[in-house]
Protein backbone atom coordinates (compact mmCIF):
# COMPACT_ATOMS: atom_id res chain seq x y z
CA UNK A 1 0.00 0.00 0.00
CA UNK A 2 2.42 2.14 1.14
CA UNK A 3 4.61 1.48 -2.49
CA UNK A 4 1.31 2.18 -4.08
CA UNK A 5 0.82 5.70 -2.56
CA UNK A 6 4.12 6.51 -3.21
CA UNK A 7 4.28 5.56 -7.18
CA UNK A 8 0.66 7.22 -7.54
CA UNK A 9 2.04 10.38 -5.87
CA UNK A 10 5.13 10.29 -8.41
CA UNK A 11 2.19 10.16 -11.31
CA UNK A 12 0.93 12.86 -9.89
CA UNK A 13 3.98 14.94 -10.22
CA UNK A 14 3.50 17.34 -13.01
CA UNK A 15 7.36 18.48 -13.00
CA UNK A 16 8.41 14.98 -13.27
CA UNK A 17 6.70 14.66 -15.98
CA UNK A 18 7.48 17.02 -18.03
CA UNK A 19 11.06 16.53 -17.42
CA UNK A 20 10.43 12.71 -18.47
CA UNK A 21 8.33 14.28 -21.61
CA UNK A 22 11.98 16.34 -22.78
CA UNK A 23 13.92 12.43 -22.50
CA UNK A 24 12.52 10.47 -24.71
CA UNK A 25 11.52 6.69 -23.60
CA UNK A 26 13.69 5.63 -20.38
CA UNK A 27 13.05 3.91 -17.29
CA UNK A 28 11.73 0.79 -18.95
CA UNK A 29 8.98 2.73 -19.99
CA UNK A 30 9.81 1.13 -23.53
CA UNK A 31 8.73 -2.81 -22.87
CA UNK A 32 5.23 -0.97 -21.96
CA UNK A 33 4.44 2.06 -24.54
CA UNK A 34 4.62 0.91 -28.10
CA UNK A 35 6.30 3.82 -29.66
CA UNK A 36 6.72 7.56 -29.88
CA UNK A 37 4.74 8.33 -33.11
CA UNK A 38 2.18 7.17 -35.43
CA UNK A 39 4.39 5.06 -37.59
CA UNK A 40 5.96 3.21 -34.88
CA UNK A 41 2.58 2.27 -33.35
CA UNK A 42 1.03 1.29 -36.74
CA UNK A 43 3.95 -1.41 -36.83
CA UNK A 44 2.92 -2.51 -33.21
CA UNK A 45 -0.32 -2.88 -34.21
CA UNK A 46 0.51 -4.66 -37.29
CA UNK A 47 2.80 -7.30 -35.11
CA UNK A 48 -0.63 -7.86 -32.27
CA UNK A 49 -3.23 -8.18 -35.14
CA UNK A 50 -0.77 -10.74 -36.83
CA UNK A 51 -1.61 -13.27 -34.04
CA UNK A 52 -5.81 -12.50 -34.03
CA UNK A 53 -5.32 -9.43 -31.63
CA UNK A 54 -7.22 -6.39 -31.87
CA UNK A 55 -6.03 -3.06 -30.38
CA UNK A 56 -6.92 0.11 -28.36
CA UNK A 57 -4.79 2.82 -29.17
CA UNK A 58 -4.01 5.59 -26.67
CA UNK A 59 -2.50 8.54 -27.81
CA UNK A 60 -0.51 9.71 -24.26
CA UNK A 61 -1.00 12.56 -22.71
CA UNK A 62 -1.44 14.03 -19.31
CA UNK A 63 -1.51 17.23 -17.71
CA UNK A 64 -3.08 19.61 -20.30
CA UNK A 65 -3.52 22.99 -19.06
CA UNK A 66 -4.22 24.87 -22.02
CA UNK A 67 -6.55 25.35 -24.97
CA UNK A 68 -3.63 24.84 -27.19
CA UNK A 69 -2.13 21.69 -25.83
CA UNK A 70 -6.05 20.32 -25.66
CA UNK A 71 -6.41 21.36 -29.56
CA UNK A 72 -2.76 19.89 -30.15
CA UNK A 73 -4.06 16.61 -28.89
CA UNK A 74 -7.42 16.16 -30.69
CA UNK A 75 -5.09 16.93 -33.87
CA UNK A 76 -2.89 14.34 -32.96
CA UNK A 77 -5.80 11.58 -32.54
CA UNK A 78 -7.29 12.62 -35.50
CA UNK A 79 -4.35 12.03 -37.37
CA UNK A 80 -4.14 8.72 -35.84
CA UNK A 81 -7.97 7.75 -36.44
CA UNK A 82 -6.92 8.47 -40.28
CA UNK A 83 -3.59 6.47 -40.25
CA UNK A 84 -5.61 3.34 -38.57
CA UNK A 85 -7.95 4.08 -41.53
CA UNK A 86 -5.45 4.10 -44.11
CA UNK A 87 -3.50 1.56 -43.14
CA UNK A 88 -6.29 -0.92 -42.83
CA UNK A 89 -5.11 -2.81 -39.09
CA UNK A 90 -7.93 -3.67 -36.69
CA UNK A 91 -7.92 -0.75 -33.79
CA UNK A 92 -9.52 2.20 -32.37
CA UNK A 93 -8.96 4.29 -30.08
CA UNK A 94 -9.10 5.21 -26.01
CA UNK A 95 -8.78 8.95 -25.07
CA UNK A 96 -8.91 10.79 -21.39
CA UNK A 97 -11.05 13.60 -21.43
CA UNK A 98 -8.90 15.65 -19.63
CA UNK A 99 -6.39 15.44 -22.31
CA UNK A 100 -9.26 17.40 -24.32
CA UNK A 101 -9.48 20.27 -21.95
CA UNK A 102 -12.02 18.51 -19.50
CA UNK A 103 -10.49 20.94 -16.93
CA UNK A 104 -10.16 23.53 -18.93
CA UNK A 105 -13.69 24.06 -20.00
CA UNK A 106 -16.16 21.31 -20.27
CA UNK A 107 -18.01 22.85 -23.56
CA UNK A 108 -14.39 23.00 -25.42
CA UNK A 109 -13.91 19.20 -23.91
CA UNK A 110 -17.60 17.95 -25.68
CA UNK A 111 -16.40 20.07 -28.94
CA UNK A 112 -13.25 18.72 -29.26
CA UNK A 113 -14.74 14.93 -28.35
CA UNK A 114 -17.41 15.51 -30.75
CA UNK A 115 -14.89 16.17 -33.55
CA UNK A 116 -12.97 12.92 -33.12
CA UNK A 117 -16.15 10.79 -32.33
CA UNK A 118 -17.59 12.01 -35.68
CA UNK A 119 -14.35 11.58 -37.61
CA UNK A 120 -14.42 7.57 -36.17
CA UNK A 121 -17.74 7.48 -37.12
CA UNK A 122 -17.51 7.65 -40.44
CA UNK A 123 -15.01 4.89 -40.39
CA UNK A 124 -17.06 2.84 -38.16
CA UNK A 125 -14.64 2.98 -35.20
CA UNK A 126 -15.44 2.55 -32.14
CA UNK A 127 -13.81 5.83 -29.38
CA UNK A 128 -13.86 4.33 -25.61
CA UNK A 129 -14.06 7.07 -22.82
CA UNK A 130 -11.51 6.31 -20.53
CA UNK A 131 -12.14 6.79 -17.11
CA UNK A 132 -9.32 8.67 -14.89
CA UNK A 133 -10.23 10.26 -11.27
CA UNK A 134 -13.36 10.53 -9.38
CA UNK A 135 -13.54 14.43 -9.88
CA UNK A 136 -13.69 13.57 -13.66
CA UNK A 137 -16.22 11.04 -13.41
CA UNK A 138 -19.54 12.37 -13.62
CA UNK A 139 -18.33 14.91 -16.33
CA UNK A 140 -17.18 12.25 -18.54
CA UNK A 141 -20.44 10.37 -18.19
CA UNK A 142 -22.15 13.76 -18.92
CA UNK A 143 -19.84 13.83 -22.21
CA UNK A 144 -20.82 10.15 -22.79
CA UNK A 145 -24.69 11.01 -22.70
CA UNK A 146 -24.44 13.97 -25.18
CA UNK A 147 -22.37 12.16 -27.69
CA UNK A 148 -24.27 9.25 -27.76
CA UNK A 149 -27.70 11.26 -28.93
CA UNK A 150 -26.28 11.58 -32.44
CA UNK A 151 -23.16 9.07 -32.21
CA UNK A 152 -23.44 4.48 -31.60
CA UNK A 153 -19.28 4.48 -31.52
CA UNK A 154 -18.68 5.73 -28.30
CA UNK A 155 -18.08 3.86 -24.58
CA UNK A 156 -16.31 3.90 -20.92
CA UNK A 157 -15.10 2.58 -18.40
CA UNK A 158 -16.59 1.18 -15.32
CA UNK A 159 -14.14 1.00 -11.80
CA UNK A 160 -15.18 -1.69 -9.60
CA UNK A 161 -13.42 0.32 -6.99
CA UNK A 162 -16.52 3.17 -6.43
CA UNK A 163 -19.48 2.65 -4.80
CA UNK A 164 -21.95 4.12 -7.03
CA UNK A 165 -20.64 1.47 -9.89
CA UNK A 166 -23.40 -0.66 -9.38
CA UNK A 167 -25.72 2.18 -10.35
CA UNK A 168 -23.59 3.70 -13.56
CA UNK A 169 -23.41 0.11 -15.20
CA UNK A 170 -27.38 -0.07 -15.10
CA UNK A 171 -27.80 3.06 -16.55
CA UNK A 172 -25.27 2.94 -19.20
CA UNK A 173 -26.13 -1.15 -20.12
CA UNK A 174 -26.70 -0.64 -23.75
CA UNK A 175 -23.11 0.57 -24.12
CA UNK A 176 -20.07 -1.06 -25.00
CA UNK A 177 -18.04 -0.94 -21.47
CA UNK A 178 -14.77 -1.79 -20.71
CA UNK A 179 -14.76 -2.67 -16.79
CA UNK A 180 -12.20 -2.36 -15.06
CA UNK A 181 -10.43 -2.57 -10.75
CA UNK A 182 -9.26 1.08 -10.67
CA UNK A 183 -6.32 2.37 -11.09
CA UNK A 184 -5.98 6.09 -9.18
CA UNK A 185 -6.10 6.79 -5.50
CA UNK A 186 -9.73 7.48 -4.30
CA UNK A 187 -10.77 8.12 -0.75
CA UNK A 188 -12.73 5.83 1.24
CA UNK A 189 -16.07 8.37 1.10
CA UNK A 190 -16.40 7.19 -2.65
CA UNK A 191 -14.54 4.03 -2.96
CA UNK A 192 -13.67 0.55 -1.72
CA UNK A 193 -10.24 0.23 -0.33
CA UNK A 194 -10.16 -3.21 0.30
CA UNK A 195 -8.27 -5.26 -2.86
CA UNK A 196 -11.15 -8.12 -1.81
CA UNK A 197 -14.11 -5.79 -2.13
CA UNK A 198 -12.84 -4.50 -5.33
CA UNK A 199 -12.73 -7.74 -6.68
CA UNK A 200 -15.90 -9.13 -5.61
CA UNK A 201 -17.40 -5.98 -7.01
CA UNK A 202 -15.24 -6.24 -9.88
CA UNK A 203 -17.04 -9.74 -10.66
CA UNK A 204 -20.27 -8.71 -9.60
CA UNK A 205 -20.34 -5.98 -12.78
CA UNK A 206 -18.34 -8.15 -15.40
CA UNK A 207 -21.56 -10.33 -14.41
CA UNK A 208 -24.11 -8.05 -14.69
CA UNK A 209 -23.34 -6.64 -18.04
CA UNK A 210 -22.70 -9.79 -19.33
CA UNK A 211 -26.05 -10.97 -18.84
CA UNK A 212 -27.86 -7.80 -19.44
CA UNK A 213 -25.29 -5.38 -21.45
CA UNK A 214 -24.41 -4.86 -25.04
CA UNK A 215 -21.03 -5.73 -25.46
CA UNK A 216 -18.57 -6.45 -22.58
CA UNK A 217 -14.00 -5.51 -22.34
CA UNK A 218 -13.00 -7.36 -19.19
CA UNK A 219 -9.65 -5.21 -18.64
CA UNK A 220 -8.17 -7.12 -16.34
CA UNK A 221 -4.62 -8.91 -15.59
CA UNK A 222 -5.38 -10.80 -13.32
CA UNK A 223 -6.08 -14.70 -13.99
CA UNK A 224 -8.51 -15.62 -10.97
CA UNK A 225 -11.01 -13.54 -12.59
CA UNK A 226 -10.41 -14.40 -16.26
CA UNK A 227 -10.84 -18.18 -14.99
CA UNK A 228 -14.01 -17.55 -13.55
CA UNK A 229 -15.41 -15.28 -16.63
CA UNK A 230 -14.39 -18.49 -18.66
CA UNK A 231 -16.48 -20.34 -17.11
CA UNK A 232 -19.62 -17.93 -16.81
CA UNK A 233 -19.49 -17.46 -20.14
CA UNK A 234 -19.69 -21.05 -20.88
CA UNK A 235 -22.61 -21.95 -18.01
CA UNK A 236 -24.99 -19.41 -19.38
CA UNK A 237 -24.18 -19.74 -22.65
CA UNK A 238 -22.77 -16.35 -23.38
CA UNK A 239 -21.37 -16.26 -27.05
CA UNK A 240 -17.53 -14.78 -27.84
CA UNK A 241 -19.17 -11.99 -30.08
CA UNK A 242 -20.83 -10.26 -26.65
CA UNK A 243 -17.51 -9.63 -25.06
CA UNK A 244 -13.65 -9.75 -24.96
CA UNK A 245 -10.80 -9.78 -22.85
CA UNK A 246 -8.34 -6.51 -22.69
CA UNK A 247 -4.81 -6.05 -21.41
CA UNK A 248 -2.27 -3.51 -21.67
CA UNK A 249 0.75 -3.49 -24.12
CA UNK A 250 4.11 -5.35 -22.85
CA UNK A 251 1.98 -7.32 -19.34
CA UNK A 252 1.34 -10.83 -19.45
CA UNK A 253 1.96 -11.47 -23.48
CA UNK A 254 2.04 -15.11 -22.98
CA UNK A 255 -1.42 -14.63 -21.67
CA UNK A 256 -2.95 -12.53 -23.94
CA UNK A 257 -1.66 -14.65 -26.69
CA UNK A 258 -3.12 -17.84 -25.27
CA UNK A 259 -6.51 -16.15 -24.70
CA UNK A 260 -6.71 -14.82 -28.80
CA UNK A 261 -5.36 -18.41 -29.75
CA UNK A 262 -7.93 -20.35 -27.86
CA UNK A 263 -10.16 -18.13 -29.70
CA UNK A 264 -11.62 -15.03 -27.55
CA UNK A 265 -11.93 -12.44 -28.56
CA UNK A 266 -8.66 -9.93 -27.39
CA UNK A 267 -7.43 -6.63 -27.35
CA UNK A 268 -4.26 -4.98 -26.91
CA UNK A 269 -4.67 -1.47 -25.13
CA UNK A 270 -1.69 -0.16 -26.90
CA UNK A 271 -0.41 3.34 -25.43
CA UNK A 272 2.11 5.71 -27.27
CA UNK A 273 3.81 8.65 -27.66
CA UNK A 274 6.43 10.95 -25.06
CA UNK A 275 4.08 11.80 -22.28
CA UNK A 276 4.42 8.20 -20.81
CA UNK A 277 5.27 8.89 -17.38
CA UNK A 278 2.39 9.38 -15.56
CA UNK A 279 0.79 6.07 -17.67
CA UNK A 280 4.05 4.39 -16.38
CA UNK A 281 3.74 5.73 -12.51
CA UNK A 282 0.13 4.16 -12.48
CA UNK A 283 1.31 0.94 -13.70
CA UNK A 284 4.28 0.56 -10.99
CA UNK A 285 1.35 1.66 -8.59
CA UNK A 286 -0.74 -1.81 -9.22
CA UNK A 287 2.33 -3.93 -9.20
CA UNK A 288 5.49 -2.97 -7.82
CA UNK A 289 6.64 -6.29 -9.03
CA UNK A 290 6.69 -4.01 -12.54
CA UNK A 291 9.81 -2.41 -11.23
CA UNK A 292 11.41 -5.44 -13.10
CA UNK A 293 10.70 -4.10 -16.17
CA UNK A 294 13.16 -1.48 -15.57
CA UNK A 295 15.53 -3.51 -14.28
CA UNK A 296 15.75 -5.86 -17.49
CA UNK A 297 15.58 -3.04 -19.91
CA UNK A 298 18.76 -1.50 -17.93
CA UNK A 299 20.29 -4.67 -18.25
CA UNK A 300 19.22 -5.46 -21.65
CA UNK A 301 20.81 -2.33 -23.16
P1 LIG B 1 -4.33 -6.80 -10.14
O1 LIG B 1 -5.36 -6.63 -9.08
O2 LIG B 1 -3.31 -5.77 -10.40
O3 LIG B 1 -3.68 -8.20 -10.10
C1 LIG B 1 -4.37 -9.35 -9.64
C2 LIG B 1 -3.45 -10.55 -9.71
O4 LIG B 1 -3.18 -10.87 -11.08
C3 LIG B 1 -2.07 -10.31 -9.10
O5 LIG B 1 -2.09 -10.54 -7.71
C4 LIG B 1 -1.24 -11.35 -9.86
O6 LIG B 1 -1.43 -12.63 -9.31
C5 LIG B 1 -1.85 -11.30 -11.24
N1 LIG B 1 -1.12 -10.36 -12.10
C6 LIG B 1 -1.44 -9.08 -12.34
N2 LIG B 1 -0.58 -8.53 -13.20
C7 LIG B 1 0.31 -9.47 -13.50
C8 LIG B 1 1.47 -9.53 -14.35
N3 LIG B 1 1.85 -8.45 -15.05
N4 LIG B 1 2.15 -10.68 -14.42
C9 LIG B 1 1.76 -11.78 -13.71
N5 LIG B 1 0.68 -11.79 -12.90
C10 LIG B 1 -0.03 -10.67 -12.81
N6 LIG B 1 -8.09 1.93 -14.86
C11 LIG B 1 -8.82 3.08 -14.76
O7 LIG B 1 -8.99 3.62 -13.65
N7 LIG B 1 -9.39 3.65 -15.88
C12 LIG B 1 -9.28 3.07 -17.11
O8 LIG B 1 -9.83 3.62 -18.08
C13 LIG B 1 -8.52 1.86 -17.24
N8 LIG B 1 -8.36 1.24 -18.43
C14 LIG B 1 -7.71 0.03 -18.48
C15 LIG B 1 -7.63 -0.67 -19.69
C16 LIG B 1 -7.05 -1.93 -19.72
C17 LIG B 1 -7.00 -2.68 -21.03
C18 LIG B 1 -6.52 -2.52 -18.54
C19 LIG B 1 -5.93 -3.90 -18.55
C20 LIG B 1 -6.56 -1.82 -17.37
C21 LIG B 1 -7.13 -0.54 -17.32
N9 LIG B 1 -7.17 0.18 -16.12
C22 LIG B 1 -7.92 1.34 -16.05
C23 LIG B 1 -6.37 -0.26 -14.95
C24 LIG B 1 -7.18 -1.12 -13.99
O9 LIG B 1 -8.12 -0.32 -13.33
C25 LIG B 1 -6.25 -1.78 -12.94
O10 LIG B 1 -5.63 -0.78 -12.19
C26 LIG B 1 -5.17 -2.67 -13.52
O11 LIG B 1 -5.62 -3.42 -14.61
C27 LIG B 1 -4.64 -3.62 -12.43
O12 LIG B 1 -5.62 -4.52 -12.02
P2 LIG B 1 -5.78 -6.02 -12.60
O13 LIG B 1 -7.23 -6.26 -12.74
O14 LIG B 1 -5.00 -6.13 -13.86
O15 LIG B 1 -5.20 -7.00 -11.55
Amino acid sequence: MVLRDFFIGLSQNELLNSAAKRYGLKLGAQSVVAGTNIPEVIESIRELNAHGISCTVDNLGEFVNSREEATEAKNQILELIDAIHESGVDAHISLKPSQLGLDIDREFCHDNLREIVARAYEYNMHINIDMEDYARLQPSFDLLEALSQDYNNVGTVIQAYFFRAEEDIKKFKDYRLRIVKGAYKEPAEVAYQDKADIDQNFIQLIEYHLLNGKFTSIATHDHNVINHVKQFVKNNNIPNEKFEFQMLYGFRKDLQLELAREGYNFTTYVPFGNDWYGYFMRRLAERPQNLNLVVKQVFNK
